[in-house]
């Protein structure tokens, strides 16, 4: 199975990503994760990303591309993956159809999760992520529990310095000038599906799945 999730930040990619990963046994690929890896590892990579991680820009497409082509060729991912965080532009989309063409394989579909700007933002916000194990919480999810501690594995838990609600809106608005024209470039091929990311964690996880057991993500009915 080859499924990209498509939306804006903070609307439960990485989540389902992780879920669907549990599910399906399948490589969750995070440029976001991976970028952020390699910026606290102080690759060449890293070094690199850090400004444009830190000011919520995009990293340059030949960058972005490089990554993934190296990512997708290797060996967990040869028989299957999640891609969360790509494509964002249509170079990188197009670089993706090609590099597809010339491996032989086909993506099964786009699940594009639909959340409004202001839950973005609001969410983006408040959220908080794993230092350990890289799981993001919302509020709700932390109420009982340290709010300094990761729920499931006892890390610490942080703002992301990409999160704070100024460099929040600037990544919304680069994901509205960016990245959502990829919704008509996958519309045309068949090959998105959207659907309500605005319910709760597990309603929007049984919807994907059901929409995977059924394939309509590879020929979408609905909008
Ligand atoms: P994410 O965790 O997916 O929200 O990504 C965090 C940051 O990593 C983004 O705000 C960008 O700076 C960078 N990034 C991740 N994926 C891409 C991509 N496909 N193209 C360009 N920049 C990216």
């Amino acid at each position: 199975m080859r499924i990209i999730l498509f939306g804006p930040p903070g609307s439960g990619k990485g989540t389902q990503a992780k879920l669907l990963k549990g599910r399906y046994c399948i490589p969750h690929i995070s440029t976001g994760d991976l970028l952020r890896e390699a910026v606290v590892k102080e690759t060449p990579l890293g070094i690199r990303a850090k400004g444009y991680l830190d000011s919520g820009n995009l990293v340059p497409d030949d960058v972005m591309i490089g990554l993934i082509r190296e990512v997708i060729t290797s060996g967990p991912a040869q028989h299957g993956f999640i891609l969360d965080g790509f494509p964002r532009t249509i170079p990188q989309a197009e670089a993706l159809d090609r590099l597809f063409g010339e491996l032989g394989i086909e993506l099964d579909g786009v699940i594009s999760l639909r959340v409004e700007h202001d839950e973005v933002i609001r969410r983006l916000s408040d959220r908080r992520m794993c230092r350990s194990c890289g799981r993001i919480f919302n509020p709700a999810q932390l109420q009982r529990n340290d709010v300094s501690k990761c729920p499931q594995c006892g890390g610490e838990l942080f703002q992301r310095s990409d999160d704070t609600p100024e460099t929040a809106r600037r990544r919304l608005e680069i994901y509205l000038r960016d990245t959502k024209p990829l919704k008509e470039f996958y519309r045309q091929s068949n090959r998105f599906l959207q659907i309500d990311g605005m319910r709760e964690i597990s309603g929007v996880h049984e919807e994907i799945v059901s929409i995977l057991q059924k394939g309509r993500a590879k020929n979408p009915t609905s909008p």
